[in-house]
């Protein structure tokens, strides 16, 4: 690619870092056996009440995969009651 000026490099160079910028992900989720996911409750607490919890999908914002609504990982923060 040739570039007649520098303004013009420098404009291709910000749409550029811009492009791969918006496109990648900030954070990768976590494997379930890094926190220690396990599939039931742990002392009453589970993913149901956690604050990472998405309920439309069964999926967290925190560990990847699906999840279950009676899990637990050592990441566990209970939701604020409405
Ligand atoms: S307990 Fe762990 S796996 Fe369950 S929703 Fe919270 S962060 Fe996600």
């Amino acid at each position: 690619m040739k570039f007649s000026t520098r303004r013009v490099f420098l404009k291709y160079m910000a749409i550029l870092g811009l492009g791969v910028w918006s496109t990648t992900p900030l954070y990768a989720k976590a494997a379930k056996d890094k926190l220690k996911y396990q599939d039931t409750p742990k002392d009453g607490k589970k993913c149901v009440d956690c604050v990472h919890f998405l309920a439309a999908t069964n999926e967290c914002k925190v560990v990847d995969g699906s999840i279950s609504p009676d899990g637990w990982c050592m990441i566990y923060l209970e939701a604020p009651k409405k």
